[in-house]
This record gives structure tokens, sequence and C-alpha cells, in this order.
């Protein structure tokens, strides 16, 4: 018999008790599922940035922390993690990235913001085809694939970059500081799924998005310090970016008095685009806990020297 520890904070523990529990009976999982726990006991812990739990020296014996997070970059660097961490990848969180991405692209593309709110006169200016539009997606992990793939199924003219060469997706990937710059240069709505890490801090600075072309849209549901705050509204101020739609911020909440919030060009949501899904995402762990009892690899295991 064996321990999980659930530390991801009381908070979530009612939520996902029940999931976790029906999820181990599923996977055949006999292991203790708990909140509370002597540290040399502990086989798994189960995680969320936030946690107490911050000193991972006593837990010997812990076989992988399973982070509930996609994102890892607020324990990522802590150097008593010396156990596997694997993030979240949780089907139903990248649905909801899917169902962000894909509405706010089509807000965009279909200029819906001026007849929302009621544009004068009969000004009959079609929209292009999603053929004729350029997305450039930055990012092409699990979320930024699935939104580049749902967006090229709406025939978008998508286009990825990541930071390793990836041929064959079915629609052009670049990669290295050439290929983005190609591809800003002829993007149109551009949507950021990159994570936090030392490379891609400040990625889009005011010389990255120097090189869009006027009146672009930026989509950022990455993370907030992808992109350059100061650049970024003088960018809007420029015209250079036509609207910039962002659910990410370096300080979480944004503060009321946040240049972003009074912005008419900027379209703040709250952190909201994709969540982990308890009862999807307890089939995850519970698949991660059954590899780690039977000795096969773990899924999504965290490169700590790259940083995601
Ligand atoms: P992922 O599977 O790890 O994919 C990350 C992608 O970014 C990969 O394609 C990777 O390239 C690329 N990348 C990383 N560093 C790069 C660099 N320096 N230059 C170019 N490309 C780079 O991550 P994911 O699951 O798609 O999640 C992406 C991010 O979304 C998370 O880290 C998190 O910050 C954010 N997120 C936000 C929400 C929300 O509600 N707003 C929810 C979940 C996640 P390679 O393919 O070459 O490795």
């Amino acid at each position: 018999m064996g321990t999980v520890l659930f530390a991801a904070g009381a908070a979530l523990w009612p939520e996902y008790a029940p999931h976790l529990r029906a999820a181990f009976a599923e996977a055949g999982i006999t292991l203790d599922l708990v909140t509370e726990a002597a540290p040399e006991d502990v086989d798994y812990i189960i995680y969320a940035p936030g946690s107490p739990l911050q000193d991972f020296t006593p837990y010997g014996r812990c076989k992988a922390v399973l982070n509930l997070w996609a994102g890892v970059e607020r324990i990522v660097g802590n150097t008593t993690l010396t156990q596997p961490l694997c993030r979240m990848v949780d089907p139903g969180l990248t649905e909801g990235m899917v169902e962000y991405v894909v509405g706010h692209v089509l807000r965009h593309h279909l200029g819906m913001d001026r007849f929302i709110h009621g544009a004068p006169g009969w000004d009959q200016i079609v929209p292009p085809l999603a053929r004729e539009r350029v997305v450039a997606v930055l990012g092409l992990g699990e979320l930024g694939l699935a939104c580049a793939r749902a967006l090229k199924a709406l025939n978008f003219a998508v286009e990825g970059w990541s930071r390793s060469e990836k041929p064959e997706l079915g629609f052009p990937a670049h990669h290295g500081e050439a290929g983005l710059q190609a591809l800003l240069g002829r993007a149109e709505i551009v949507v950021t799924l990159l994570p936090r890490t030392a490379d891609t801090e400040n990625l889009l600075d005011a010389r990255r998005l120097g090189w869009l072309p006027s009146g672009v849209v930026i989509i950022n549901p990455g993370r907030g310090a992808l992109i350059d705050d100061t650049a970024l509204l003088a960018a809007l101020d420029s015209g250079r970016l036509g609207h910039a739609t962002l659910d990410v911020f370096r300080t979480e909440p944004l503060p009321e008095d946040h240049p972003f919030r009074h912005n008419p060009r900027v379209t703040v949501t709250p952190h909201i685009a994709a969540d982990t899904r308890a009862y999807s995402a307890a089939r995850v762990v519970a698949e991660n806990i059954r590899r780690g009892e039977t000795g096969q690899p773990l899924l999504h295991l965290v490169d700590r020297s790259r940083g995601y």
C-alpha cells in the first residue's frame, strides 16, 4: 500500500477528490489518496502552484510530482524539487483553449465589434474569407497545435512557429529568429501560446512588434510576460497593433488602474481561456500513477533545462 498526497490546496480538494477516486478505481490504483501524510510515506504528489508545499526535500520516496496546471514556471525553478515533474495535458483544458482562441480569432476576423456596437450608415465592408487571413500561432505544443489545427479546419491561412523544426503539420511551421521575423511580417492575427521561460520572456518586444504589419491583432492566452507591456501599449497607440486580447498578465489579478483596463483597443479576460477540468485531469493523473507503478515512462515530463 502506498500514498498519494493531494497537495494542490484545500480549495481544490472537494472538486478533485471524487474524480480522483473514480479515476484511481478505473485505473486499478489501490494507493491511498490523502491530504496529509508523513513525507517519508508519500509515493506521488498532486500539485498546483501556490500550494503550501514548497520544500520537496523530505519527500525522498516520491516517484513523481503531478502538476494540475499546464504552465510550470512557478515550480520548475524550485531547487528542492529533484523528483520527476509532470505537467498537465488535459483534454478538457485543450478543448477550452481551442474554443477561446477560435472565438477571439473569429471576432477579429469578422470585425464583429463594429456591428455589436452599432456601426452607423450602410458601409458594406465584407470581411475576407478565412483562407485569405494569415493567422500566426506562436507555440506549437499541446495547445498551440490544437488551436492551429482548429483554425486550419476553418480554412484560415495558419502558419506556426516553435523552438524546434516541425515538418509535415499540414501548414507552414517556422522556427528560429529569421522564421519569426518572416512570419510576423505577414501575420494579420497573432496567437501566443508559449510557456514562460527565460527564452520567451519579452519575446514580443518593441523590436519584434515592429516587424508586424499595421493593424495586426494579438491574442495572448499564453503568459503575460511573453509581451513587453510598455512596447505593446506603444504599438497600440501608434496603430501598429489594431487590438490586443489578453487573458494573462504579469500581475494577476490585473490591477484596476493598469493601462490595459482603460484602453479601448485592449480586451482583458481574467485568465479564463482554459481551465483544467477535474473530471478529465483526474484520469491523466491516474494514468501517470499507473505508469509509475508499472515501471512505464511517465507522460508529460517537464524538461528542467528547457523550463517547460
Ligand atoms: P507545450 O506543449 O509545452 O508547448 C509549448 C510550445 O512552445 C512548443 O511548441 C515549444 O516548442 C514552444 N516554445 C517553447 N519555448 C520556445 C522558444 N524559446 N521559442 C520558440 N518556441 C518555443 O505547452 P502547452 O501545453 O501548449 O501550453 C502553452 C502555454 O499555455 C503554457 O505554458 C501556459 O503558459 C499557457 N496556458 C494558459 C492557460 C490560460 O488559461 N490562459 C491555460 C493553460 C496553459 P517545441 O515544440 O519546439 O518544444
